[in-house]
């Protein structure tokens, strides 16, 4: 029971940082020229993207130096994973995460 218990709230914590908030946007849009896309090694993946998360399966950055959104995939990513990443691009953040 209490495994149960344990395993409902991971999965809570596990999807309220792959769910994007959809309801407001939390910085400028970044123009979609200026996306650029690394499909890399999910080794290499994890080595940019660890400094931002816990799960770091993919992720974009900005605002290094450049006025572009990088987005950090690996070779066989989900489109889920892709519309993802690009929604951060877009302005969006996860949803109960306002700051950034
Ligand atoms: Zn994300």
């Amino acid at each position: 029971m209490c495994k149960q218990l344990f395993l409902a709230l991971l999965s809570l914590v596990v999807s309220s940082c792959t769910v994007i908030d959809y309801s407001h946007i939390a910085r400028p849009p970044i123009p979609k020229d200026l996306w650029e896309y690394h499909y890399v090694e999910q080794g290499r993946v994890y080595q940019v993207c660890s400094q931002y998360g816990m799960f770091p399966e993919a992720c974009m950055e900005w605002g290094k130096g450049d006025e572009k959104c990088h987005i950090w995939l690996p070779l066989e990513a989900p489109k889920w994973m892709i519309d993802h990443e690009e929604a951060h691009c877009m302005g969006y953040n996860h949803l109960g995460e306002q700051h950034e």
